[in-house]
């Protein structure tokens, strides 16, 4: 750990301390020019890269989801917030997953299937870009999926 008042690379630990978020706290002397200082270090959880189809990796845009979801539900009944949580609902079930990258096809089905409790005509709507339903048949298929789950 550098120290803040010289720069100087090493530093010696006088203590350590756990708290209550997973975080540790140590109290530290500088090596160099003695002045004492703490540092902080605390677990964060990474969002995985996704991969899309043509194997391109890019970072989880949250914008960008929030931006195709939105789209999806114009003019339904599904409030901002709604669409908020949703996104947020899907960002943590990636982290949870602890992996490095996720195939974009994971956060699709899991918008997917959120979006399917929310409003089954923005899920439709979705559905037609995501699942790339190709012609009416396709979609009518999906439908009545939709339908006999919901029966
Ligand atoms: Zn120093």
């Amino acid at each position: 750990m550098r120290c803040p008042y010289c720069q100087h690379d090493d530093s010696k630990v006088l203590d350590t301390h756990h708290d209550a978020h997973g975080g540790i706290r140590r109290r530290r002397e500088c090596l160099k020019c003695k002045q004492r200082f703490s540092s902080y270090e605390r677990p964060i959880l990474a969002t995985p890269l996704i991969v899309k189809q043509n194997g391109i990796r890019e970072e989880f845009d949250r914008e960008k989801l929030l931006r195709g979801i939105r789209i999806a539900c114009a003019k339904r009944p599904v409030s901002a917030a709604d669409i908020e949580r949703l996104v947020g609902q899907v960002e943590a079930e990636l982290q949870k997953m602890g992996k490095a990258e996720v195939s974009s096809r994971v956060v699709g089905d899991l918008v997917i299937a959120g979006l399917k409790e929310l409003d089954q005509i923005a899920y439709i709507r979705y559905a037609i870009v995501y699942l790339q339903l190709a012609d009416l048949r396709a979609l009518r298929a999906e439908i009545d999926r939709l339908l006999d789950g919901s029966a």
